[in-house]
């Protein structure tokens, strides 16, 4: 008896064997995650859209992930806070304090972020239950919600050159789980996405990792202002925006009414690969040095840092998308950056701003990994450079 509730509990999508059940939730992944790499580990980054198809409000008490199996090893359960700090109602306006509430006929996305295993390809099959009780019974015991089984594959992420050399830069705004990027949802033309899902906004760092000199509203006194764009991979440009005015660095104004086409400022979208596009955001009006259907070499000057568009101080915004070559229409993509050597992860941006100025905590040249939220990295100089500088 116990091998065949086995075996049925390692089949759950045909269900029979556990017989029918009507549930009040429909929970969907709509883009099935391929990992990247941080720290020599993979890690799947995706998204539960969780909508409550009864005619009841329901409230989301708990998350359970478990691999292998329905009954595998428990990989991750979200609870209480760490469960309302994954998930964001659509749409709502509502407090972070509700956002477990579900009511009828509305959708919440649970954001994930699950370390999958080392660089071993694979696949790995996650199984994910969710506990829900009515609003008008918290003190109920909790319904169960599924398995809903997901296979994700392991391979190895897109590698791609970094967009920028030298460095200090600090890597803002993500990739990380809870990151403004990432939890940007859009729709356009009818079909909603994450574009900025594994979005970087670049920022250099002076020798004295600062991030600027002088007059912080003065754009050029950011000391990666101008600094040459570079792509990522070999490619055609498909689609570029130049002619946005600048805006004041750290004003929340914009020179420009902001919209889908404007949000990006300045901006070239490359193909880099069969159906996948680099953006690169906020140039310098006048800098672009590319134009539409131009096939350009890895490492060519795109453009030139800047602070146009949605942007607060001079950056670059990086993010690889599909199937869209718009700048917020793709679903976001991960890859990997060839070469960096990183030096410390910021646990906030205050300790840029200490009496004394921020240290590398360690010196780590990384090979084929994703640089996640607040890490601090050297890229590659660039071929003169190393021509004529011989690396230590
Ligand atoms: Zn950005």
């Amino acid at each position: 008896v116990v091998l065949i509730l086995v075996s049925s509990l390692s089949c759950p999508r045909w269900g029979a064997a556990q017989g029918q059940r009507t549930s009040p939730l429909d929970i969907r992944v709509t883009w099935a995650p391929s990992p990247f790499i941080s720290n020599d580990r993979a890690i799947a980054a995706y998204e539960l859209r969780v909508t409550n198809v009864s005619g009841r409000d329901l409230v989301l008490v708990g998350v359970q992930i478990t691999r292998d199996s329905a009954r595998g090893r428990v990989v991750q359960s979200l609870r209480g806070d760490s469960l309302l700090g994954a998930i964001v109602p659509v749409g709502a306006r509502d407090s972070a304090a509700s956002a477990a509430l579900l009511r009828s006929g509305r959708q919440a996305i649970v954001f994930l972020w699950q370390l999958a295993g080392g660089r071993e390809p694979g696949t790995l099959a996650l199984f994910h239950r969710l506990l829900v009780v009515r609003a008008d019974s918290l003190a109920a015991v909790p319904d169960t919600v599924g398995p809903v089984e997901l296979t994700v594959q392991l391979r190895a992420p897109h590698v791609l050159d970094a967009p920028l050399e030298g460095g200090p830069w600090l890597a803002r705004n993500g990739p990380g789980n809870s990151s403004d990027h990432r939890r940007t949802l859009i729709s356009v033309n009818g079909v909603s996405r994450i574009a900025q899902r594994f979005a970087t906004d670049w920022i250099k760092l002076g020798p004295d990792y600062r991030m600027w000199k002088g007059d912080s509203t003065v754009n050029r006194n950011w000391y990666g202002y101008g600094a040459a764009v570079r792509a990522v991979g070999a490619g055609i440009v498909v689609a570029t925006h130049d002619g946005i005015r600048e805006n004041i660095a750290l004003s929340e104004e914009r020179a420009t009414p902001i919209t889908l086409e404007t949000a990006a400022g300045n901006y070239v979208i490359q193909q880099v690969g069969a159906g996948q596009f680099a953006l690169y955001a906020h140039l310098q009006p006048g800098s672009l040095r590319v134009k539409v259907g131009q096939r350009v070499r890895t490492g060519a000057q795109l453009g030139l840092l800047g602070n146009s568009g949605n942007s607060g101080a001079p950056h670059l915004h990086v993010h690889l998308m599909q199937d869209s070559a718009t700048p917020l229409g793709g679903e976001g993509l991960p890859f990997s950056i060839r070469e960096y050597v990183s030096e410390g992860t910021l646990s906030s941006l205050d300790e840029l701003f200490g009496a004394t100025p921020w240290r590398p905590q360690s010196t780590v040249r990384r090979r084929g990994e994703l640089p996640t939220e607040n890490m601090i990295v050297r890229f590659p100089a660039d071929a003169s450079v190393r021509r004529s500088k011989p690396l230590p």
